[in-house]
């Protein structure tokens, strides 16, 4: 049954209150923090609102040491894969929406595995797969039909390991069908919390309808799926309500289904065609949003949040220290665009120097991605970038594929057992692509890294068994190893 478990007055009080909250009380809400004791609401929302320079020290370095402490350096890498952009919704900020006129697309099985081959030369393993919303042309069984030629698909490194979806809130039975595909983690965002301002932006289509949007995760809770990721669109609405909203949604699903969110994303509004930038009020800026991440790293510490390449170069190093724990790399947001991309880029060695600049222009002018990126180095190059900030890059897929999903995996990570499991995978994944993808300079480099690493393995046989396996995997003699 559909439940509105968002109270507006009970949200705009808590940050009405919140701006009254003294320095004994921040400073005490900080204390809590730091012994990983849960925060109240108001604990919370007077982080949220609190401008003091100092407090916003002190708040961004708990985060920092929260984000070592729990996840040591590891950054998991993933990138989007957009199957089809036709929609019958009309959401404002979204170049997707139905009275956006364009060429609208789907792609071919043909043309899925085209692009599979190309995120897989970049060295992916993990993919979030996103479309637009629409039963005729982008039914769930054409979903389904993507996630099993996915899957089915063998390379000489392997294969997709993984697959997130993030389409359409849909029915029990649609959750069902997905959950038997094999999914990774389900993901949907809210957009707003903040039911007048998501009225305002989503004007037409099933989508506006905030409460069936709001109970999608439990009906995929009840579907089986227990991995689910949350966000919220920042931009939309009032931003410390939103991430209070997100708190109120994770304690909704704790209670009720043992589980809250797998992950969290924080996607920030980005220009795109077919709508104006400028027409959103509440469009949040750097600082305040390095602040939002960082609350949300103290609120939730065993919660993994992601990060997209909706973000600059220089934003996502920031926010990466404060606690996003999962990048996007190499990523497009066009329908079919990571063939495109290679098109053009085969196009403009052949043919007189042409500038990046002009190749992206193209490219959108052309093409009609879901919203303009603002991080479009290599894969490549910003896993370089990661190892050389002191930072495992890491494809590691094993926790879905050993079934440790829903409470299974929160309680191996509140148990802090998370450096014996996931820091040898981050590693062994690690050395996997450096063999597959790494020329010899990123080979040395790596081994530094895992050379260095593997010593903070604290369980003597997990540590040597991963000396064995990295061994195998540099040698040939096997791959895929995880604890
Ligand atoms: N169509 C489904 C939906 O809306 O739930 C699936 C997700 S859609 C492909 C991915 C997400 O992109 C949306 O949930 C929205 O938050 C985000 N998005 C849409 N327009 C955006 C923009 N202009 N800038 C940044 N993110 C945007
Ligand atoms: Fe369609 Fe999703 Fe874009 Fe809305 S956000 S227009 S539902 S693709």
């Amino acid at each position: 049954m559909n439940e509105n478990f968002i109270h507006r007055e009970y949200i705009e009080g808590l940050l009405e209150d919140a701006k009254k909250a003294d320095d004994a009380f921040i400073s005490r809400s900080l204390d809590k923090a730091e012994r990983f004791d849960s925060l109240t609401h108001r604990e919370i929302a007077a982080l949220l609102v609190n401008d003091n320079p100092e407090h916003l020290k002190r708040i961004f370095s708990v985060a920092g040491e929260i984000k070592r402490r729990i996840y040591g350096s590891r950054i998991v890498m993933f990138a989007p894969l957009y199957v089809s952009d036709y929609c019958v919704n009309r959401c404002a900020y979204c170049s997707f929406n139905c009275g956006h006129d364009f060429n609208r697309r789907k792609l071919t099985m043909d043309e899925l595995r085209e692009e599979v081959k190309i995120l897989e030369r970049m060295g992916h393993k993990r993919l979030a797969l996103e479309a637009g919303e629409h039963q005729g042309e982008c039914p769930m069984d054409y979903i389904l039909d993507c996630i099993k030629t996915i899957y089915a698909m063998k390379f000489e490194n392997g294969e997709i390991r993984r697959v997130n979806v993030n389409i359409a809130a849909t029915t029990t039975e649609d959750y069902r069908k997905l959950k038997k595909a094999g999914i990774g983690t389900y993901i949907l965002f809210q957009e707003t919390y903040r039911e007048p301002s998501y009225d305002h932006v989503h004007l037409a289509g099933p989508k506006k309808d905030f409460v069936w949007h709001l109970n999608a995760f439990d009906r995929a809770q009840e579907a089986g799926i227990d991995d689910v990721g949350g966000g919220v669109l920042f931009g939309l609405a009032d931003p410390y309500f939103d991430v209070l909203g997100l708190m109120i949604h994770n304690e909704h699903l704790e209670k009720k289904y043992g589980v809250g969110f797998h992950t969290i994303s924080v996607p920030r509004l980005c220009p795109a065609t077919g709508m104006d930038i400028a027409d959103f009020p509440n469009l949040v800026e750097d600082e305040t949003f390095a602040k939002i991440v960082a609350v949300i790293r103290i609120a939730v510490p065993f919660t993994g949040m992601i990060l997209s390449t909706r973000e600059n170069h220089e934003m996502r190093k920031k926010l990466l220290r404060l606690g996003i724990s999962q990048i996007s790399a190499g990523s497009s947001t066009v329908v079919g665009g990571y063939a495109q991309t290679a098109a053009l880029q085969i196009q403009s060695t052949l043919s007189p120097p042409t500038e990046d600049i002009h190749i992206k222009h193209e490219r959108n002018e052309t093409l009609n991605p879901q919203f303009l990126v603002n991080d479009d180095r290599s894969a490549l190059s910003i896993i370089c970038e990661l190892m050389d900030d002191g930072y495992i890059p890491s494809f590691c897929t094993a926790c879905y594929r050993g079934g440790r999903t829903g409470d299974r995996f929160m309680s191996l990570a509140k148990s802090g057992q998370i450096g014996n499991v996931c820091h040898p995978n981050a590693l062994m994944t690690l050395a996997e692509y450096s063999m597959d993808y790494g020329d010899d300079s990123f080979r040395k480099k790596s081994a530094a890294i895992i050379e260095k690493e593997i010593l903070r393995i604290t369980n003597d046989d997990i540590r040597q068994k991963t000396i064995e396996n990295i061994e195998s995997i540099r040698c040939g003699a096997g791959r895929d190893f995880f604890v």
